[in-house]
């Protein structure tokens, strides 16, 4: 192969047609049809695809839109509320940094979102990739990005086995080189589609070697070659197999016990100050020591012992909890307080010893379900909270 090829700019033209074709729309809008995306359209949905695919994305997406259809009206809402609305997508400082950097955008910048890229990088949660996102879909400009899909396909097209940090930094410069004029936005789309559909972390040139490196494109009935097949440099030489995709992840298990605490139609609950799902109401958890980490059912009063004046009520189906590189498997119970008042589950000094957040229990307070309704929780919580309503 000639020393001075360039196969990502080689592969433009192909790219580019297979996307004409083969490509999809965006629910926010269609990079081959659009010049100019709504930029709070862009926004919004590139920093909920950070945690996941965009048919994952889109009931979440709708319904942001149609609550907050531009930055004013996410600026105006309340933390909780940006909250519930991001409820299921996970890591929710991404749901405060949006409220944030909307407020920001209303007093710094009249509403509008700023076609720089210093200053979007300067808005909470928006960094050099996300910046350049917003910056080629929706103000055109020429500028590639680099996500972990399309450095698969850009090391796979160069060959690339190994990929040091100045050798990234030198891929996104070659990359930039390779933009197609004023198409930056429909380019860096079509990588992205390419990345999820034909060159995958597992390609179609290794699900397929069977048809004699015809490639396949598996959800269609009619096989057809990959369309960069004859530029990649890793299918010429065989080195696909040595240019996978992201590392998997180390998932560590946890568990622990949930406590429901029912009194007269009220639950009891509580916001988190800090960490993971701050802002968020929690039930109150008490983490299951290791050992009995992977049994199935709660250990006999495992919580009433804790609670020693509540009186059990029913077990609620076990729930799994996944979060960052956790999966924690939830043990939820009902309790019920006789009396009048019930004492909380956290002491005068604001703690229970071995209930999490025990700083925070004592910021907890007693809501009717028509109030919990409108808290935010982590989706799991929600789906246990409203089977415990229902039990009583
Ligand atoms: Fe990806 Fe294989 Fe196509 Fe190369 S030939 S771009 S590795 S699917």
């Amino acid at each position: 192969m000639n020393s001075t090829f360039n196969p990502l700019l080689s592969s433009r033209e192909a790219l580019l047609d297979w996307f004409e074709t083969q490509g999809t729309a965006y629910p926010w809008g269609d990079p081959r049809r659009e010049a100019r995306i709504d930029p709070y359209k862009v926004w919004i949905s590139e920093i909920m695809l950070q945690q996941t695919v965009v048919s994952g994305v889109l009931p979440y997406f709708n319904r942001w839109i149609s609550r907050f259809p531009g930055v004013r009206e996410l600026a105006a809402a309340e933390e909780g509320e940006a909250l519930r609305y991001w409820e299921g997508l996970g890591y929710y400082s991404r749901a405060r940094n949006l409220l944030a950097a909307a407020r920001k955008i209303r007093d710094q910048y009249g509403g509008v979102l700023p076609s720089r890229a210093d200053q979007l990088k300067a808005l909470p949660g928006i960094g050099e990739y996300t910046a350049r996102a917003i910056l080629s879909l929706a103000f055109n400009q020429d500028l590639a990005v680099l996500d972990a899909n399309v450095k698969r396909i850009a090391r796979r097209l160069e060959g690339l086995v190994e990929l040091s940090p100045a050798g990234e930094t030198a891929l996104q410069t070659r990359l930039d080189q390779s933009l197609p004029p004023g198409r930056a936005g429909c380019f860096n789309a079509a990588l992205m589609q390419f990345g999820q559909k034909i060159c995958k972390r597992v390609p179609a040139c290794l699900r397929d070697s069977s048809s004699g490196g015809n490639l396949g494109f598996p959800d269609s009935e009619s096989w057809a070659p990959c369309p960069l097949q004859r530029n990649c440099r890793a299918f010429l030489e065989g080195l696909v197999p040595l240019i996978p995709g992201a590392r998997q992840r180390m998932i560590t298990e946890k568990a622990a016990d949930l406590a429901v605490l029912l009194w007269q139609n009220r639950v009891f609950l509580y916001p988190k100050r800090r960490g993971l799902g701050q802002g968020l109401y929690h039930l109150p958890r008490k983490p299951r020591p290791a050992e009995v980490k992977s049994s199935g059912e709660p250990p006999a009063g495992a919580l009433p012992g804790d609670l020693p004046t509540w009186t059990p009520g029913p077990v609620l189906k076990t729930r799994v909890h996944t979060y960052t590189r956790y999966r924690e498997t939830l043990y939820p119970r009902v309790y019920f307080f006789p009396g009048d008042p019930p004492p909380l589950p956290c002491g005068p000094a604001g703690g229970e010893p071995g209930f999490a957040d025990s700083g925070d229990l004592g910021r907890g307070g007693w809501f009717t379900p028509g109030e919990a309704q409108k808290l935010g929780f982590f989706s799991v919580y929600r789906q246990i909270l409203d089977e415990a309503l229902l039990s009583f």
